[in-house]
Parts: structure tokens; C-alpha cells; sequence
């Protein structure tokens, strides 16, 4: 029998558990931290060896393979010991993609990877298909591998996923974009995490797809030097190579190597230009697909928003109010001010990752009355912001925020959300800050 470890019992380590188990290897989840006590439950109920608190290092270095849950850095001391006893060790997306025949279209990005993956599950769900959705959202791949029989998975895949993955290829690769992000999991080096990203098409063979934001300067290069052997798909403003999407008068035009496929966007509910960028992306997945225009158009009209992006909370005596939390660098934050089409009183502020803010500046100029910072620290927003706002306030309770940016907008104004910062100083997560905004947003 096989021995497997597993490192870290979240949900992938649950799933590769589950999935390994079920194809006879022999199964131990060591976790540094102490495990949530369902999971032991079930770990239990299986015969799932686990332990927590401690990593038995003898007996991991026995193991014939290891699977890496995402959140462990690369760096701590029982990843370096097992790759130092030349152990295989395997993201939960490469073990898993083992042991299912489906056609995977894997999507990643800096931002814009859980709408694209939520647009693109929706069209296939919609047009009939036998689809799972899974990666960073929900039950993990390899749960469902192990419990489904889909015929396509749809899967959000982040760069830490794709760090340890040797063969896993999917058959429709999407790369949204890559602004900086996470840097202090790649020794601050850009090149690092740009070539993270571009592991999702290392193995794609010719007759796979690459889809990717070709407006993206610094992607489209790296795509240009790749040697993927995939077929290159970009899809953007401006690009007008076939296979290739582009969009012009409200519409998104899809060329495949053999159909052309128009579809008007003047209804669509999602809002801002990288929401085009997105169903674009989305579009083009399910074109290729072979999946009807007529199919594919009535299910972008029929998405709603994703929680906590650019998400319309209420409209309150004429002002509108925008939870934009999820946005936790400034690329999101840029298209989510792009996106205002009015005055604004903007809510930012939070644990900075270390940002420049000066793509911000012009945008801020045009649309931002006044800026309230929500954070510990809030003196790089308010040095970078100072020359072109002349309000700026500073909280450190959401429902003040909420309270002052009420009485700064006018009517026919908007009040948005969106940080460009992580959340961790005053909330637990980018969703407690969220719901803690259209908390204090319904109690006005
Ligand atoms: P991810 O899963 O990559 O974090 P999300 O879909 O959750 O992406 O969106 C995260 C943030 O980025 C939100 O603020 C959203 O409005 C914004 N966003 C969504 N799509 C894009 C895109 N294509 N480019 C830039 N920002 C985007």
C-alpha cells in the first residue's frame, strides 16, 4: 500500500484525504495547527489517520508522496526536509486531475478569477452540461472527484495551487491578468509570480486552449515568451487576431478558428469594464465549447453579482451604495472607481501590501469627492491622495465610515467600498468587512 501524507486538513487537505483514501493509498493528514473538530469527526468516521499540533517527521519522510495543502509556504521547515529526502510532493489539483476523465477548464489570474469561474460554471450549467465547480470555491476538486461523476469541471485555481503541480493540464486555460499581488510568498519578485501564474499552461499540449487578457501588457509578454504549446486565445479591447475576442459597439465578438460570434451586451447586469473583460473570457470558454450564442447570452443577462464585488447594496434618498470589499489590491480598486458614474465618496484603507497608488491618481482626481480611511494605518493613503482630495477623514469603525460618507454624498452620488487593501487589521476577512458595510448601510 502506498503511504500518503497530506499537510494541512483545510479543504483541500479534507478532499485529498477523502479522494486518497478512496483510491487505496495509505492516508496520514498532519496538520501544524490544531484541525477544526468536524473534520476529525469525519477524518474519524473514515479511518482517516490524522494529527494536529505536531508533524511526525520520521514518519512523514516514509511517505511515497505528499500533498501540500496551498496555504503552507514553501519556506517552513517540514516542506524543506521532504523535499530534502527527494519526497514527490503534489497540489491537491494535480493529485486529484488524476483520477477524473473530464474536460477541466482551469481559470487564474490576479483578480477577476471567482467571476470568471462563476460566469463561465453558470453558461455550461445553463447550456445542459455535467459540470462541477470547484479550486478556491467551495468543496474542494478533489472531494468531488472522489463523490461526482462531472463530465467538466470548472475550477478557480490560485498561483499557490499551481506551485506544486508536475503534469496537470487543463483543456481550456484562462489567465484574467497579472497586476502585483501576494508578493511576500515570491521574495518580492515580480518575474516569480508571473511565472507562478503561467505554470497553468506549462503542460497544455496543441490541441488545448490558453485564454488570455491580451489589453494586459505584462501578460501578453509573458505569454509571447512562453513555450506553451497551447492555442493562444486572446480576448480584449483591442485584439483582432483569430482565435480571438474582442469587443466593439456593445458587443463581444468571438472568433473561434471556424464560427464568428457576436452578443450584444447593452443589458447585461454586470457592471465595469473588467466585467466585459470577464464574460468575454467566459464567453469565449463556452463558444468553444460549441455552446449556442442564443445559450450564452441568455445566461450572462441572467448572472447577478458576486457577493462583495461591486456589489449594489441599496440605493438610499437617491445615493447609491457599492460593496466592493473583495477589493484587496489597487488593480481592483482601479475598476471599481473606473466603473462610478458619478461623484464619490470612497471608503479605503486597510492592511496595505504594499501598494502604489499612483495608477489610482487620475481616476481619483475625476470621480472622488472625499476619501474616508478605514484602517490602523492610513497615512501612505492619505499622503498619496492629499493633492487631489480635499476631504479626506479617518475611522476606525465601519459603521462611522458609513455614517460620514452618508452625509458627504449628494444625491445622484455613489459611496463605495473598496479598499485596495487586505482586511486583517479591523475585521476578520474581506466578507465580515463586506457584511459589516451593508450592515451599516441597511441601518441608516
Ligand atoms: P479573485 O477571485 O481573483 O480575487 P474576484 O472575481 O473575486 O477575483 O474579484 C476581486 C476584485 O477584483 C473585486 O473587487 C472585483 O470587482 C475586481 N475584479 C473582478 N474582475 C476583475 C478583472 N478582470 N480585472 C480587475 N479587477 C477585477
Amino acid at each position: 500500500m502506498k503511504k500518503m501524507v497530506i499537510l494541512g486538513a483545510g479543504e483541500s487537505g479534507k478532499g485529498t484525504a477523502i479522494l486518497a483514501q478512496q483510491k487505496g493509498y495509505d492516508v496520514l493528514v498532519s496538520d501544524a495547527a490544531s484541525i477544526a473538530p468536524e473534520i476529525k469527526s469525519l477524518f474519524d468516521q473514515k479511518g482517516i489517520r490524522w494529527e494536529e499540533k505536531t508533524h511526525s517527521t520520521a514518519e512523514i519522510l516514509q511517505a511515497d508522496l505528499v500533498m501540500k495543502s496551498p496555504g503552507i509556504p514553501a519556506h517552513v521547515e517540514i516542506v524543506k526536509s521532504i523535499r530534502a529526502a527527494g519526497i514527490v510532493i503534489q497540489s491537491e489539483i494535480e493529485f486529484a486531475s488524476k483520477f477524473t476523465p473530464a474536460t477541466i477548464i482551469g481559470i487564474t489570474g490576479s483578480n477577476g478569477k471567482t467571476t470568471t469561474t462563476l460566469l463561465i460554471y453558470h453558461i455550461l450549467e445553463k447550456a445542459g452540461l455535467n459540470v462541477g465547480l470547484a479550486g478556491n470555491i467551495g468543496t474542494s476538486f478533489a472531494q468531488q472527484v472522489a463523490q461526482h461523476d462531472f463530465d467538466y469541471y470548472v475550477l478557480e485555481i490560485s498561483s499557490f495551487q499551481l506551485d506544486d503541480i508536475h503534469s496537470f493540464a487543463p483543456s481550456i486555460g484562462v489567465i484574467t491578468n497579472i497586476t502585483p499581488d501576494h508578493l511576500d510568498r515570491y521574495n518580492y519578485d515580480f518575474s516569480q509570480y508571473v511565472a507562478s501564474k503561467l505554470r497553468l499552461t506549462m503542460n497544455q499540449t496543441e490541441d488545448q486552449f490558453l485564454l488570455f487578457n491580451a489589453d494586459d501588457a505584462q501578460l501578453k509578454l509573458a505569454i509571447e515568451q512562453t513555450n506553451s504549446a497551447a492555442k493562444k486565445f486572446p480576448f480584449g479591447m483591442t485584439v483582432v487576431t483569430q482565435p480571438g475576442a474582442t469587443f466593439q459597439d456593445e458587443t463581444i465578438k468571438i472568433n473561434t478558428t471556424n464560427t464568428t460570434t457576436m452578443i450584444n451586451t447593452t443589458q447585461f447586469p454586470l457592471q465595469g469594464r473588467h466585467n466585459l473583460l470577464n464574460a468575454m473570457a467566459a464567453a469565449s470558454v463556452a463558444s468553444l465549447l460549441d455552446i449556442s450564442k442564443d445559450s450564452i447570452r441568455n445566461s450572462l443577462l441572467s448572472f447577478t453579482a458576486v457577493e462583495h464585488r461591486l456589489e449594489r447594496v441599496l440605493k438610499i434618498q437617491n445615493r447609491t451604495y457599492i460593496n466592493d470589499s473583495k477589493a484587496t489590491n489597487v488593480n481592483a480598486t482601479f475598476y471599481a472607481l473606473e466603473s462610478m458614474e458619478g461623484q464619490t465618496v470612497w471608503i479605503v484603507g486597510g492592511v496595505d501590501k504594499g501598494n502604489d497608488y499612483s495608477s489610482l491618481l487620475p481616476l481619483v482626481r475625476e470621480k472622488v469627492k472625499a476619501i474616508i480611511c478605514l484602517g490602523v494605518d492610513n497615512d501612505k493613503i492619505i499622503e498619496s491622495f492629499s493633492p487631489v482630495v480635499d476631504l479626506l477623514v479617518e475611522t476606525q469603525s465601519m459603521r462611522e465610515a458609513v455614517k460620514m460618507a452618508h452625509q458627504l454624498a449628494d444625491k445622484r452620488e455613489y459611496v463605495l467600498l473598496s479598499p485596495a487593501c487586505a482586511s486583517f487589521d479591523l475585521f476578520k476577512n474581506y466578507e465580515d468587512r463586506g457584511n459589516q458595510f451593508k450592515e451599516a448601510v441597511r441601518g441608516l
